[in-house]
């Protein structure tokens, strides 16, 4: 069977896996999305024993079947290898009661570098196949992990360019020295005066505008997307879910066939959607817990059925998550109805006129599998300070959602079920947030919290962190939202 991905809003637009990559985004403004999975037989007795790599080969396979056993293979040798400060590339680790599948082990220290590691493989192999001679040019929107990894896999990849665009006044210190810093003669940073909705509402607008698309291909150049828009970013995270799982069947904390909940930090809804995707493939996942900051748009939705991002945005202490507009939604509003591209799009253009829809028909079975809760900025801080007293283990603010979410839920229902947590970000990259959660304490300095960090936990200094000290600023353009466009021009001449 081959495997097509058709677009959310047009049951017509339908491309293999290679195309979909190459593309993006759907020309329609929708999403790639398979209509029907693989059929994979999962045997955890057997893939207790398999490397990260091996379950990679066999997810990717399955979902980009299009791409040659020889293709996959370079790809996934050449994103999985020593960038990764462990060999089994997504550790597991037992925290009293609770596991964190630590995702945060990669080149720039968060779980955007699951993904983003193996992308630019498959673009360009993508586009040998598909006798794509034009430069790709990878524009993104990021909420401060995306910009980094996707820069980290893309510098001085030959044929891609790539330009990021992220919130001025809305990422941690260290998100933003990761950025500004960033060497490459390919790579462009900007800072936007305004919030990441706003850069990604104007980053979909620009894959759109026939114009601008008129005049890169003049040039030779052609747009695509490194954000969890792109499907070449879903699927590799549906790896690791399979992988955690036979690590938790491995190391005896669960039998074979027994259900897990997920706990997720969510903010685009990319991370999440793998899950689903992973329970679809018979992973036994019987929750997912879709845990929010206090932009708590998909709370409410789960709540209600009403997605309503006419609210005020917050900048918080999770800033990956501070998100109104979560764009990987779309995938699934379009799985709870029933793969109906048109009601989709019907929904999406409430969406983007309104600010706000209402679901009302849906399918039960998809909708029941979620949970959702949101943690204030108090609960956050209170479960790093918990988590630490209990097992002398600090957590990022994002994993500390998740966390505490987790708990939340499982007091609610009385629900004893083994639970994952995914643990997003490596604490060094919110040094001051995770240092003042244990300590009481404010620090203003980063660079002094990195050092109190590691005094508190004993935890290794992360490479990227060190590196960060000596680096020298490369970028430091800030325009307004309206420049955008202008900016990126510019920058490509054209
Ligand atoms: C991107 C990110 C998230 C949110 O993931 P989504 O796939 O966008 O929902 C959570 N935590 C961290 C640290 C991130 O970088």
């Amino acid at each position: 069977m081959v495997l097509m991905y058709q677009s959310t809003r047009d049951a017509h637009n339908k491309v293999r896996a290679s195309q979909a990559i190459l593309q993006g985004l759907a020309s329609d403004g929708g999403l790639f999305t398979p209509t029907d999975l693989p059929e994979l037989d999962l045997d955890f007795e057997q893939l207790q024993a398999a490397s990260y790599q091996e379950v990679a080969k066999l997810i990717l396979s399955a979902f980009l079947d299009d791409f040659t056993e020889e293709e996959l293979d370079y790809c996934i040798q050449h994103a999985y290898d020593d960038k990764f400060d462990t060999s089994v590339i997504a550790p597991v680790v037992k925290l009293g009661q609770q596991y964190h599948l630590e995702l945060f082990h990669g080149a720039t220290i968060a779980f955007k570098d699951m993904a983003l590691s193996v992308l630019p493989y498959f673009m360009t192999v993508a586009a040998k196949k598909q006798g794509v001679k034009d430069k790709i040019v990878i524009l993104t929107a990021t909420s401060g992990d995306t910009g980094k990894a996707a820069m980290a896999g893309f510098a001085d990849v030959p044929g891609t360019e790539i330009i990021v665009f992220y919130p001025h006044g809305g990422v941690s210190k260290i998100q933003e020295l990761q950025m500004t810093t960033q060497e490459g003669s390919n790579t462009h940073v900007v800072a936007i005066k305004g919030n990441f909705d706003d850069a990604q509402t104007q980053v979909k607008q620009m894959f759109n505008n026939d114009n601008l698309k008129e005049n890169l291909a003049q040039a030779g150049m052609r747009f695509s997307s490194a954000n969890s828009m792109n499907i070449g970013r879903l699927v590799p995270q549906i790896v690791y879910y399979v992988y955690a799982y036979a690590q938790l069947v491995k190391a005896g904390e669960i039998t074979s066939g027994q259900a897990i909940n997920v706990s997720v930090p969510t903010g685009n809804f990319g991370n999440i959607l793998a899950a689903y995707y992973a329970r679809e493939l018979g992973v036994p996942i019987a929750k997912l817990i879709c845990a929010s900051n206090e932009n708590k748009v998909l709370t409410d939705f789960f709540q209600t059925g009403h997605y309503d991002k006419n609210r005020t945005f917050k900048v918080t202490t999770s800033p990956s998550m501070d998100i109104l507009v979560s764009s990987n939604l779309e995938r699934l509003i379009f799985h709870l109805l029933g793969n109906d591209a048109e009601a989709t799009k019907q929904l999406m253009n409430e969406l983007a006129q309104e600010g706000q829809y209402q679901l009302t028909v849906k399918n039960q079975a998809i909708w029941d599998l979620f949970e959702a809760g949101f943690a204030s900025e108090l609960e956050t801080a209170a479960d790093i300070k918990r988590l630490y007293d209990q097992t002398g283990y600090i957590q990022d603010p994002h994993t500390a959602v998740a966390s505490a979410v987790a708990h939340a839920y499982q007091d609610r229902c009385q629900d004893k079920g083994p639970t994952l947590i995914v643990s997003t970000a490596s604490p060094y990259k919110f040094p001051r947030v995770a240092v003042g959660a244990v300590t009481g304490q404010e620090v203003v300095d980063d660079f002094q919290a990195v050092t109190d960090l590691h005094e508190l936990s004993g935890l290794a200094l992360p490479k990227a962190v060190k590196d960060l000290q000596e680096a020298g600023v490369r970028h430091q353009t800030v325009v307004a939202v309206t420049e955008m466009q202008a900016e990126v021009e510019k920058r490509l001449g054209v």
